[in-house]
């Protein structure tokens, strides 16, 4: 049998049968689990903080660490010579506690935000459990980014603390202090003792500490991490997640990463970006496992070496990350052993079949493919280690999760009857990927933006932007998104975020930013450029702009490609009309622009 994608081709469908499996899957029957599952049976899996109340950091950390899990390996890093750092669940509840107790000494208090401009080190997985063991918020920025997002991240989440390094402190975040009043702390993790004007040594600090014993008493509905992302327009949204968050995480953890108690598992995503903050540290601690976590980027024998020397057993990656290796040909993984790994998942863009199937061929098992977002906190969508697999597709709403995909209006927005939001007529028709609120990862908030957050609300759904399919069966197909926004190699970037960079260059007038296809990344960044009068185009004008972005923006969100224009489209209301310059950079039809209308 074969099934078909949206687009018309026909893949074959990857039949699975639970009883041939290495490990039975927790979910075993599809329809069985999600007739049988309830939200308050998956809260009662968790053990609540001993006087009542929700902590991710005593779920994730204290409670292994005070049974028999303590001495099992929680945190592997494997830094850039290959060596291992091992931390137990023992030795992680120490380091978070102390952190926890730095925050206090420091007199950062319940609901206060602390940031973190880091790789991949353990500090850094210290303070995203220890602020939340003390009941502050954590944010996590890319540290990759340029010095831009970073200032206006830090300054629309008002962040009284950063974790971070000396070089990135002193490139990134020194000459912005004055315009930061709320940052009160910058605390270094590789001070060495050597003082940094305005920061403060934390491993002095964490040395001297009295571990917090106890964590703070938060409230399933206490604010627990804040992640930005990006619009279309005006600045990135800071969505706000809750100590409950970990009730998905746990679930998500069992049935769409089939995540077993003796698994060793890595996620590939850096905490910077959701993914790496609930599936690179929350699911896995909270289902006691072992998680790899790889200082280093991507490198084609890299991974294939961690796969095989660290004996990974369920790998989390991402569509761009698997066709780099898929480009690097199947040869390359041929030397490895990959004989440990059972289970093999995928997110954060469209997952092509072509991907799914060399899985299969190279690894010897397919890609499962998942779909969530940062307002979703966790995963919503999946393919499951029992379930069919149809390529293409990203599967069966979670246990607990009821998607639907709407009919919209000519506003883009849905249609509504009495109230309620209408869904598409017909099987395999276009609509917007809405989901029924009540998920307990579900953002509460963008911060300091009510009405944003409201618009993401109609007819008792939550809309995800996204526009998709269901078919007969019920497995939902992504089409592609519903607004401006692009992905490239799996980060979410804000055109409007770079073309307000790219204006601040004295040469340019105006720029509009889209993506383009890319074989690789799925979409790359491309700014059209207006030049200010007297300015002329020039291929040493061109790379001075592309420069002047990196520096800005940092180079996963700068654009890799300019033109320049005479002139750029406008919608009526004068914005630039970037879907005009995206159809034109496709050579599609251009449409009935007169009614097109940037949305908010
Ligand atoms: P972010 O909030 O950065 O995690 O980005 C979320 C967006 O990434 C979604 O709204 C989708 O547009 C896209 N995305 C995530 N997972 C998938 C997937 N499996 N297939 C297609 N697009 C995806």
């Amino acid at each position: 049998m074969s099934a078909e994608t949206p687009t018309g081709t026909a893949w074959p469908v990857i039949r699975k049968d639970a009883s041939t499996l290495a490990v039975l899957p927790h979910l075993a029957d599809y329809d069985a689990e999600r007739a049988a599952f309830s939200w308050d049976d998956a809260r009662r899996a968790l053990s609540g903080l001993p006087g009542g109340g929700l902590n991710i950091a005593h779920e994730a950390v204290d409670r292994h660490a005070a049974g028999p899990l303590a001495a099992r390996e929680a945190l592997r890093f494997v830094r850039a010579d290959g060596s291992l750092e091992s931390i137990t669940y023992a030795g992680l509840a120490d380091r978070v506690s102390r952190f926890a107790a730095v925050l206090r000494g420091l007199g950062v208090g319940r609901g206060e935000r602390v940031f973190s401009l880091l790789g991949r080190r353990p500090e850094l997985y210290a303070a995203v459990l220890g602020t939340l063991k003390a009941g502050s918020v954590f944010c996590p920025l890319f540290s990759a980014f340029g010095p831009d997002p970073v200032r206006q991240r830090l300054r629309l989440g008002s962040g009284r603390v950063l974790v971070t390094t000396r070089s990135l402190y002193r490139k990134k975040v020194a000459a912005l202090r004055a315009d930061l009043p709320d940052l009160q702390h910058v605390l270094l993790v590789d001070a060495d003792g050597a003082p940094e004007p305005g920061t403060l040594d934390l491993a002095a600090l964490l040395d001297t500490a009295e571990p917090l014993e106890a964590a703070a008493a938060t409230r399933p509905g206490d604010y627990a991490l804040l992640h930005f992302t990006s619009g279309t327009t005006g600045t990135p949204k800071g969505a706000q997640h809750v100590h409950e968050a970990v009730v998905a995480h746990w679930a998500t953890g069992r049935f769409a990463l089939d995540l077993h108690e003796d698994d060793v598992y890595w996620c590939t995503a850096d905490p910077g970006w959701v993914t790496g903050t609930s599936y690179g540290i929350i699911a896995p601690l909270v289902h006691g496992v072992t998680a790899v976590v790889d200082e280093e980027e991507l490198d084609v024998d890299r991974w294939y070496r961690i796969l095989a020397e660290q004996r990974v057993t369920v790998w989390y990656t991402a569509p761009t990350a698997l066709r780099m290796l898929m480009k690097a040909g199947a040869e390359r993984a041929a030397g490895y052993d990959l004989s440990a790994l059972r289970f093999v998942a995928s997110v954060g863009e469209p997952l092509n079949p072509e991907v799914v199937l060399w899985g299969q061929e190279s690894l010897g098992l397919p890609i499962h493919d998942n779909w969530w977002q940062t307002e979703t906190g966790g995963i919503m969508i999946a393919n499951y280690a029992a379930m069919d697999i149809r390529p293409g597709s990203m599967g069966k709403p979670l246990p607990g999760v009821e998607a639907a995909v709407l009919m919209r209006g000519p506003d883009d927005r849905p249609v509504l009857r009495d109230g309620e939001a209408v869904e598409v007529e017909h099987a395999g028709d276009v609509g917007e990927l809405a989901l029924r609120p009540g998920w307990p990862s579900m953002f509460r908030g963008y911060l300091n933006e009510e009405a944003r957050y409201r618009k993401c609300f109609a007819g008792g759904w939550y809309l995800t932007g996204d526009l998709a399919t269901r078919d007969d069966d019920g497995y939902f197909w992504f089409v592609g998104r519903g607004d401006d926004v692009i992905k490239s190699s799996g980060h979410l970037i804000g055109p409007f975020e770079v073309e307000s960079a790219l204006m601040e260059h004295p040469a340019v007038a105006e720029a509009g930013v889209i993506g383009v296809p890319d074989e690789v990344a799925g979409e790359t960044v491309k700014a059209f450029v207006e030049l200010r009068p007297g300015r002329e185009p020039s291929s040493e004008l061109r790379l001075d702009i592309i420069g002047f972005a990196r520096r800005r923006l940092g180079a996963a969100v700068a654009p890799r490609d300019i033109e320049f224009v005479e002139a750029l489209p406008h919608t009526r209301s004068g914005k630039v009309l970037r879907r005009l310059l995206k159809a034109r950079e496709l050579g599609l039809p251009e449409g009935d622009v007169s009614t097109l209308e940037a949305r908010p």
